[in-house]
């Protein structure tokens, strides 16, 4: 049995660090090429021509790659690629799979962490602190951690009983077919983790992913061979949704879906395989996180400096582009009056800007369609009656997508920027009559379809307690005085149930076990010669 892996150690880029000079250098070596990505299909690079520009978004005209998109016949092809492999991939054996994933991670803790950092710096316009808890960090530890529950299984799963004359015992196979990753822009570290995680239990997968994430997820797809990933294991297909669901999902072979994006996407792709169901040959898992509307409840008795540094960072980090992003808060209006307008100050003073400037605390958001529709919802706010904003408010798509740290504060609980997923740097307070702890609690509970992440900051435990009884369902993530974001791999394993997904919680054991189909088995050693039973005597 290996020992227990550590959390790989967050570097600072602190001006002038070793980190910091390297990541730089690194940067302007990618800013300085234009990139061909090619499908990876049984290992081998496929250049369709049908290309797709993968833009920089804090630098919308500045072009970092194009892609070669797979089309129907490609997707069949990498659908195949996996249903060969797999025999082969099983017949490794758990410990030589760990060593690859292992070595994947080994490859990113050491030469390759500049190289994914930057990547996703310019790709998805994170700051140099955002792509290393991500891209960096938090991969390295899903492939570590993931090993070390995976090798639990074999011995935790075997029968308790095996009577005189019997071998009881359980094989973990993993399912029959391929899994389908259908990964979202946001993290790298869930790009490749969604692939991989079915991959080390003996699974093999065709990983779609996200258009507005290519350069990211295709280093990392090099990486994965440079770390000696056999050929076929993991097929990288840049393609469209639908023609990948239609593809994957009419192969009989399809075993399971690893998703993680938005829920209206993962409602279509769960009836599109209950109607693909009766040509199936098994029942496929499905495995998906999903939208949040993350929540911060102040209780009046709480660390109010403590309230503000959590709604600033927790809301506007990464641009509010986590799922996990503080988006709704409900704050007593006397802890409001003394924090309220030392928040604007200080959301007043945030930077923003091109991701390679280190100062910048906030970059561009994702895309045009972002962009769209996180303005539309400040717009519809600046005419609503029952809105005001506090701060921000402006956008400017001229050079890269930036939109303004946000906080519209409101008198209607119920308003739309309160219950549904924005997915920028929106925040929106609603103000609270102090006595009113509890029905507030109860509006938390039921104002949102999602149930993700969420916080409460009170001082007594008796009202921590009361928040942590009437959120039960309200967030399967759920903190005490701290900021709803930041989950690390195997300390807040990650999900939520409601529209929020599935709740598999990845970064836990659990995520691991549905990529699993255990087959028992049963070994006489002394097998029965005569089919008579003592009770057809007949009596005396
Ligand atoms: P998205 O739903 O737009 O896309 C996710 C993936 O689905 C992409 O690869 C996309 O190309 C694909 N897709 C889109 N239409 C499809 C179709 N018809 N068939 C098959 N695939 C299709 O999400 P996004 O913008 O990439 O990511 C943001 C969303 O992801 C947010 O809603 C966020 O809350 C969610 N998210 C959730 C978690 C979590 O753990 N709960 C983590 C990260 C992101």
């Amino acid at each position: 049995m290996s020992s227990q892996p550590v959390n790989e150690p967050i570097l600072g880029y602190t001006p002038g660090s070793p980190e910091r000079i390297a990541l730089q250098a690194e940067l302007d070596r990618q800013m300085a090429e234009v990139v061909e990505i090619p499908c990876i299909i049984n290992g081998e690079k496929v250049f369709t021509g049908n290309t797709t520009t993968q833009v920089i978004p804090h630098k919308h005209g500045h072009i970092l790659a194009n892609v070669h998109q797979a089309g129907k016949e490609e997707i069949a092809a990498a659908c195949q690629a996996a249903i060969n492999a797999q025999e082969a991939w099983i017949n490794m054996g758990l410990e030589a799979r760990c060593a690859i994933f292992e070595r994947c991670a080994e490859l990113l803790a050491g030469e390759w962490r500049m190289k994914v950092n930057a990547s996703t710096m310019l790709n998805q316009s994170k700051t140099a602190f955002q792509a290393e808890i991500d891209a960096a960090c938090e991969l390295i530890d899903f492939w570590n951690f993931n090993c070390f529950y995976a090798r639990q299984f074999h011995d935790m799963y075997q029968p308790l009983v095996s009577p005189e004359g019997v071998e009881n015992s359980t094989e973990i196979r993993p399912l029959e077919g391929f899994v389908l990753a259908i990964t979202p822009f946001n993290f790298s570290s869930i790009a490749a983790n969604l692939p991989s995680a079915p991959a080390i239990l003996g699974n093999t997968a065709v990983w779609k992913p996200s258009r507005n994430s290519y350069h990211s997820n295709y280093v990392l797809m090099e990486l994965m061979m440079e770390a000696g990933l056999p050929a076929g294991v993991i097929n990288f297909v840049p393609s469209s949704g639908p023609d990948v669901s239609d593809v994957c999902l009419s192969n009989p072979d399809f075993a399971g879906v690893h998703f993680t994006g938005s829920t209206a996407v993962f409602q279509g792709l769960w009836q599109r395989i209950g109607e693909a169901l009766p040509n199936l040959k098994s029942y496929p898992r499905i495995v998906g996180e999903t939208g949040g509307k993350d929540f911060v409840v102040a209780h009046p008795d709480c660390d109010e400096q403590g309230l503000l540094v959590a709604l600033l960072r927790g809301s506007f980090e990464y641009q509010g582009q986590k799922c996990s992003a503080a988006s709704r808060a409900y704050v007593p209006k006397s802890v409001w009056g003394r924090i309220g307008w030392q928040l604007v100050a200080e959301v007043r003073k945030i930077t923003m800007g091109d991701a390679r400037d280190f100062t910048n605390f906030m970059t561009a958001v994702i895309d045009q369609r972002a962009f769209d529709k996180i303005s539309g919802y400040i717009e519809r706010a600046k005419e609503s009656d029952t809105c005001e904003i506090a701060i921000g408010g402006d956008c400017d798509d001229s050079v890269g997508w930036f939109i303004e740290p946000t906080i519209i504060v409101t008198t209607d609980p119920n308003y739309e920027s309160m219950i549904e997923e924005i997915f920028g740097p929106v925040l929106t307070v609603f103000l609270y009559d102090d006595e009113n702890f509890e029905k507030t609690l109860e509006i938390c509970d039921k104002a949102s379809p999602y149930a993700l992440t969420g916080s409460i900051f009170a001082t007594n435990e008796e009202d921590i307690q009361t928040a942590f009884n009437a959120l039960r369902f309200t967030a399967g993530n759920f903190y005490i005085n701290d900021k709803p974001t930041g989950a690390v791999v195997a300390q807040q394993p990650f999900g939520g149930a409601r529209a929020s997904g599935t709740n598999d919680k990845a970064g836990g054991p659990l995520n691991l076990l549905r990529w699993i189909s255990p087959r028992s088995v049963k070994r006489t050693l002394d097998t029965p010669q005569d089919w008579g039973y003592p009770f057809l005597e007949p009596d005396e």
